[in-house]
């Protein structure tokens, strides 16, 4: 039992990988790293657009309760890293992008000094990191920091600022850790987009190509969310790429609900669970064009309401997959068992805050983690899905290959049958008249045979057949194809023989067959047979052939059985031309 197909060990890789992603989540938050919320940590103060950067030392902040009026305004949120037991100068901002035009941080120093750097929509310069952060360390004065302020311009949501404090080393490790684990998401999703790809053109399932497109959209979603795509174009820095990111989510998991919903048999599920699966689908999909131009206060409540439906849509996607499961869907179960780690992630998300985990990627790191996952487990299952397909259509190949060849064949003597003889004649045929050579047709026909069946009985002949055919099949070879043609008529086809030697031939046939040794059979009974010969020079068709040779069949029996009459003819002219010649060879 090979590692893939072993259930147990299918167990323990999922095991594992839920343990080292468990791990990963609650892997803590480094000890001097210090989240900072709106609700933790952040003073904040408000002002108008116009107000210059250098009004922060006139600026009164309020500690305690929630900012309001900085939509069209400048939002300042400060902090003392002695507070927040951090009293050192060798300190890092990192900020999570977020939906801003302008951001200016102030780094204050114990002795007054003020030092700025300043970010804006379409310029991070080089303080954008992949994972979605933007970084600004402290310049270094040997002088402790007595405080760090951002100022934001046009926040859409205060709700929405993820920003921590911690060492500059610790930035430096976080950032290059998130970085690689985004790259390999990146490339993992990549590869397995364009392998779903190929397979949809090469075996032409639509799911495929729905499973690609989704690949492809959270491949590009990841990109943009992670800001990976600023290394290109660093001019979408900021607000155009999260709303580019947050219709791309949604269209994400739509297309997700399509991939699943359309790879299951439609009649396997009830209809009605199929077109809420659907429509829940499309709502969210639809549902991210506006949510992404929203520019207000309203985004957070929008993105919860969202968060709901995605969750009702993930759930009415599993009761389907469930559903069609239990009816012996095996796309269902492949299916399942690949959005069992995304949906596990989505509800955790929501339940447990991560979002400053995990290398402050938080829950985005961990949908990008999972959607991976599914992304190389969808591929694996449809390559194991098409194998299985091969494997089926090569042994349905084979039988039919058998079928064909038993069709041609006589079962009671294993001799081919007329339909298989004409088969393999015509080409022979077709050859000899290109060569011009002659040919030639034997019908033989066992004389008296139904007195045969009459006095010992049907089984005895049967035997007497068998025999004969044996004794038949011993004049196959590359001159002389035969058959048995029906009842108890055999035919055999020569090409090259014609004259006295092919005269020589069917006479050595009918003794050969009445030499024949039947007594297990019927007992000392000679069984004898009449042989009706057409020759023809150039070879004609077998249709010709066979009415020339039964007439000459005929006439042997009428001249008394048990003997070999030739037709002859020479040329294109039909059985009853008169240049056919009859010649009759007794022999008893
Ligand atoms: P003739 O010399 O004129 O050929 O006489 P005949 O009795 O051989 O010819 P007829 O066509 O009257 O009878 C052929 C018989 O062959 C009739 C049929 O029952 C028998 N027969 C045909 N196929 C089989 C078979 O597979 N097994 C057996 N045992 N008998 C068969
Ligand atoms: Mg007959
Ligand atoms: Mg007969």
């Amino acid at each position: 039992m090979t590692a893939a197909g072993n259930p147990l060990m299918k167990l323990y890789g999922r095991l594992a990988l839920a343990l080292t992603l468990l791990a990963f989540t609650f892997s803590p938050t480094p000890a001097s790293a210090e989240a900072l919320t709106v609700e933790h940590g952040l003073c904040h103060a408000a002002s108008g657009l116009d107000t210059s950067d250098a009004a922060l030392a006139a600026r009164r902040f309020s500690c305690g309760g929630l900012p309001t009026g900085y939509h069209r305004a400048s939002l300042w949120l400060q902090t003392d890293p002695a507070r927040i037991h951090l009293a050192r100068s060798d300190l890092a901002l990192m900020v999570h992008q977020s939906r801003f035009d302008r951001l200016a941080v102030a780094f204050t120093y114990a002795d007054g000094v003020t030092r700025w750097q300043r970010v804006r929509q379409g310029d991070y310069g080089s303080h954008w990191r992949a994972g979605g952060q933007i970084l600004f360390e402290a310049p270094e004065r040997g002088v402790p920091l007595a405080s760090v302020t951002m100022r934001f311009d046009r926040l859409a949501s205060a709700g929405l600022i993820r920003a921590r404090l911690l060492p500059k080393a610790d930035a430096v490790v976080q950032s290059t850790g998130m970085a690689v684990a985004i790259g390999a998401a990146l490339t993992l999703l990549l590869v397995s987009g364009i392998y779903s790809l190929s397979l949809a053109f090469a075996v032409r399932r639509q799911y495929l190509a729905w499973q690609a497109g989704w690949s492809a959209t959270m491949l590009l979603w990841g990109f943009i969310w992670s800001q990976a795509h600023l290394g290109i174009v660093p001019g979408l820095a900021g607000t155009v790429s999260a709303q580019i990111a947050t219709f791309l989510a949604c269209l994400a998991v739509a297309i997700a609900t399509f991939s699943a919903v359309l790879a299951v048999d439609r009649g396997a599920v009830s209809a009605r669970l199929r077109g809420t699966a659907l429509a829940l689908g499309t709502i969210v999909g639809v549902v991210g064009v506006p949510l992404a131009l929203i520019r207000s206060g309203s985004l957070t409540q929008w993105a919860d309401l969202l968060g709901l439906v995605i969750v009702a849509d993930l759930l009415a996607v599993a009761a389907y997959l469930g559903w069609a499961w239990r009816r012996g869907s095996v796309e269902a179960r492949d299916f399942l068992a690949a959005w069992c780690l995304p949906m596990a992630v989505l509800a955790f998300i929501h339940i447990v805050d991560v979002d400053d985990r995990v290398w402050g990627g938080g829950s985005q790191l961990l949908v990008l983690a999972a959607a991976t996952w599914q992304a190389l487990w969808l591929s694996a299952s449809a390559t194991r899905r098409l194998a299985r397909l091969r494997i089926e259509r090569d042994s349905a190949r084979a039988s039919e290959a058998l079928a064909q060849q038993l069709a041609r064949r006589d079962p009671l003597t294993g001799l081919p049958n007329r339909r298989g003889f004409v088969d393999s004649v015509t080409p022979l045929l077709e050859r000899a008249r290109a060569d011009d050579l002659p040919a030639a047709l034997l019908l033989v026909d066992i004389d008296r045979f139904k007195s045969i069946n009459d006095v010992h009985g049907h089984d005895a002949g049967d035997a007497v057949l068998c025999e004969v055919a044996r004794r038949i099949a011993r004049w196959e070879g590359p001159m002389c194809t035969v058959a048995r043609l029906g009842g108890e008529e055999f035919g055999l086809l020569t090409v090259g023989m014609d004259g006295i030697v092919l005269s020589r031939f069917a006479e050595s046939v009918r003794l050969g067959i009445a030499a024949c040794d039947h007594r297990a059979a019927i007992g000392a009974r000679t069984v004898t047979a009449s042989v009706g010969v057409a020759e023809v020079r150039p070879a004609s068709d077998f249709q010709q052939l066979y009415r020339l040779a039964d007439e000459a069949l005929y006439d042997a029996k009428r001249g008394g059985r048990d003997r070999v009459v030739v037709q002859r003819r020479s040329d294109g002219a039909g059985p009853s031309d008169d240049r056919s010649s009859r010649e009759a060879m007794l022999s008893r």
